[in-house]
């Protein structure tokens, strides 16, 4: 058996903040030494290089993913009697943002190989009212964004895509965020590039879009105490500006560790009976803001409770799709209407997952998923069996 040395996290934000701390704290006293707190040149900066990150003209700080979600719909004339298509197996600001604006949220169900939306059965839930359908990019693997842009430019649907896992992850060589008409960014501390409390921003390449999306998210004004909308006030501090700044710099290479995390989690664990391990699409480069794997025959919760008492913390992304939220029952789904989203919620589990993860954690995750034998009892195996990669 191998010895148990410490708990191992789901994710670990202090062991990152260690890598970078002289920069990010000498960053930080700079910008409460220069008591300019609110937008100014740390904001800017950090929008002009996320533009060049993403690959587009324009990029809008905010304060949250749920707030660039929001916004992105409001400028785009998206509300009361509006049909919204995006997927139920995801964060609920996704449909969360939809209602708020008055919309309906219409929920497709996903692909069971890379949870993201089925773009084969988006067809069935168009209907005269649809405006603009939400990819997200789950997990931080891009959706096909070749295929459902060919279904937006048919229908002339509005594509807002929900980067908040995905930040770095492109589809056929292309940034995500790059590829819709809006993308939307989080900046909260568990994401890819995750700040030091909340923040988002909003990537477009439409100069119009970009004015209106700036107004709303200062209380519809253009010039100071001229309001011209209803906006709401959502400005990523400079605090968060400065330490995104550097984060940003970095961001490559962090997602470059979690590929080779899940490569090994692929080398250990793809053949294990019981497990079924994530898949890339072909077109796609995902950056593994989780790395989700599914167990079968009933006996994720099993599986998570006796990982948990060997010191190896997961999570479960998500456990209920958004169809069938207690605040989603006047939109009249039913349980068995989206069974691929359904059957995932049942059986996903989301294994530990940040680039500072050490070789020996993984090797301490793979043993105690292969020790399980899930496929074959579900009675845990006492015996270490003999492992050959170890
Ligand atoms: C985190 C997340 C959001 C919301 O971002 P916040 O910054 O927490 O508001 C939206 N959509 C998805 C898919 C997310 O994972």
């Amino acid at each position: 058996m191998i010895q148990i040395v410490n708990s191992i996290p789901a994710f670990d934000i202090k062991k990152q903040y260690t890598t970078i701390k002289a920069e990010v704290s000498a960053a930080v006293l700079e910008v409460l030494a220069s008591g300019r707190y609110i937008g100014g040149s740390l904001v800017e900066g950090f929008e002009q290089q996320f533009a060049a990150y993403t690959g587009v003209s324009e990029c809008i700080a905010c304060n949250s993913g749920t707030d660039a979600l929001y916004l992105a719909l409001k400028a785009s004339n998206i509300g009361a009697g509006d049909e919204v298509i995006t997927t139920p197996f995801t964060f609920f600001a996704t449909a969360e943002v939809i209602s708020s604006l008055g919309a309906k949220p219409v929920f497709v169900d996903i692909d069971a190989t890379t949870f993201n939306l089925d773009l084969a059965q988006v067809a069935v839930a168009i209907t005269p009212k649809t405006k603009a359908i939400m990819p997200v990019h789950l997990f931080g693997q891009p959706v096909d964004m070749t295929a459902l842009m060919d279904i937006a430019k048919t229908h002339n649907f509005v594509v807002i895509e929900d980067c908040a896992q995905s930040t770095g992850s492109s589809w056929r060589g292309q940034k995500v965020g790059s590829l819709g008409h809006i993308g939307c960014f989080s900046f909260y501390p568990t994401k890819n590039l995750g700040g030091c409390g909340d923040g988002g921003a909003i990537t477009t390449n439409d100069p119009v879009i970009a004015a209106k999306l700036r107004m709303l998210k200062e209380h519809g004004q253009k010039t100071r105490y001229i309001h011209e909308e209803i906006g709401v006030n959502s400005r990523l501090d400079a605090i968060q500006a400065a330490i995104l700044q550097i984060k940003l710099r970095y961001l490559d290479i962090w997602n470059h560790q979690r590929r080779i995390v899940a490569a090994r989690y692929d080398q250990f664990l793809s053949q294990v009976p019981g497990i079924v391990t994530p898949q890339e699409l072909a077109g796609g480069m995902g950056v593994w803001n989780q790395y989700t794997i599914r167990i079968l025959g009933e006996k994720r919760n099993w599986v998570r409770s006796q990982l948990q008492e060997q010191g190896v913390n997961t999570m479960i992304y998500y456990p209920r799709p958004l169809h069938l939220q207690p605040v989603y029952a006047s939109l009249g789904y039913e349980v068995g209407q989206l069974p691929v989203a359904e059957q995932a919620c049942d059986q996903v589990l989301s294994l530990p997952m940040f680039p500072e993860l050490s070789e020996e954690q993984q090797d301490q995750v793979i043993f105690s998923l292969k020790n399980f034998r899930i496929q074959e009892s579900g009675v845990r195996s006492q015996e270490s069996e003999s492992i050959g990669w170890s």
